[in-house]
């Protein structure tokens, strides 16, 4: 008898599992036992769901390691019964989450998509039904036995992404997110349409495992102008700092006055590497094109070529917990690791 695929529901928090209280008028997390209660439509999906909830849902905004270690802890113990996994996660923060897991899960060979809504599902307007039924029908695809699609995704408003390509958008459409430098891996219209060829293709022979010491000390820093010379000396002369990630303006340019540039040649000296992502929400890096990037390249700050900042804090932590060393850091950064880059 043809087996139907086992789906793995977890809820970490966010809108999308809300009710609206109607006594005080504020929304409040529901009892995620009683889902079939809100989506009976769950009951006519051609798989079997079950469901796992963090045992306080939290809004993404307090969303940290120690939750995604927790995260990926879930789906490791349940990898080998399970066919794919649906993750409901709060919208603001759900582009970091779903990166950092593409980057923890090694070897994955089955589907991670995560999903939530703008709306709560107890909505009546709500977009959480269509986001996650369709979450799941994608989860439980198959072909000649094994999953249809086995990477990270990010399921919302139409659309499934590759979810280390995504970012928030919008804070009030239904489509809140966008993947600007790669085409949506699947579209839901009236039929379901998968994206062949922008597929990742795993290596099925390879024990699927989860990496779970994340570095640490990570520095963000969007360029503006007027940024202010002694904040930035503070900043660079910081002695925790294990990474830092400069968001550039345009392919990759920067002021070019001395203090900025002599702050970022002391710390690459003192072996923390500088990864070098626009701010553009599309489009690519590509230093020395302007003379104001000339100088990055010369002093050997890393290209995050067309990543997401996302993807780029994910990959910074995943590759400090693995200790690479300075010299090695570079070519394994600008390498394309699970599809984050072109
Ligand atoms: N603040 C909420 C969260 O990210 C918004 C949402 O769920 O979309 O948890």
């Amino acid at each position: 008898m043809k087996q139907i695929p086992k789906i793995l529901l977890i809820y970490t928090g966010g809108t999308i599992g809300m009710i609206m209280d109607f006594k005080t008028g504020a929304l409040e997390n529901f009892n995620f036992n009683e889902l079939l209660t809100y989506v009976p439509e769950l009951n006519l999906l051609d798989c079997s769901i079950s469901t796992k909830s963090f045992k306080k849902p939290i809004d993404s905004s307090n969303m940290n390691p120690d939750y995604w270690v927790r995260l990926t802890t879930i789906i490791e113990k349940n990898y080998d019964t399970y066919d794919g996994f649906v993750v409901l996660h709060g919208s603001d923060t759900m582009s970091y989450t779903a990166s950092v897991i593409s980057f923890m899960t090694e070897n994955l060979a089955k589907p991670i998509i995560f999903t939530g809504s703008q709306l709560p599902i107890g909505d009546l307007r709500t977009d959480a039904k269509e986001n996650l039924i369709t979450s799941i029908q994608l989860a439980a695809l198959q072909h000649k036995g094994n999953p249809r699609i086995a990477e990270v995704c990010l399921y919302f408003e139409y659309k499934l992404y590759r979810a280390n390509r995504t970012t928030k958008i919008n804070a009030q459409h239904f489509q809140a997110f966008a993947s600007l430098n790669y085409p949506p891996l699947a579209e839901s219209g009236v039929e379901l349409s998968i994206n062949e060829e922008a597929l990742l293709i795993p290596n099925r022979r390879k024990k699927f495992r989860v990496f779970k010491e994340l570095g640490k000390g990570i520095v963000l820093l969007k360029m503006f102008p007027g940024m202010d010379a002694q904040t930035f000396r503070h900043i660079v002369s910081y002695d925790e700092i294990q990474g830092l990630i400069i968001e550039t303006y345009g392919s990759g340019n920067v002021t070019t006055q001395t203090w900025f540039l002599s702050g970022l040649k002391k710390l690459i000296g003192r072996g923390i590497p500088v990864i070098n992502v626009t701010q553009c929400s599309g489009g690519s890096v590509n230093m020395g094109l302007y003379h104001t990037s000339v100088a990055l390249k010369k002093l050997g700050v890393i290209s995050g070529k067309d990543i997401t900042t996302e993807a780029a804090v994910a990959k910074l932590m995943y590759l400090l917990g693995h200790g690479i060393s300075s010299k090695s850091f570079r070519t394994i950064f600008e390498t394309s690791l699970r599809g984050e880059m072109s």
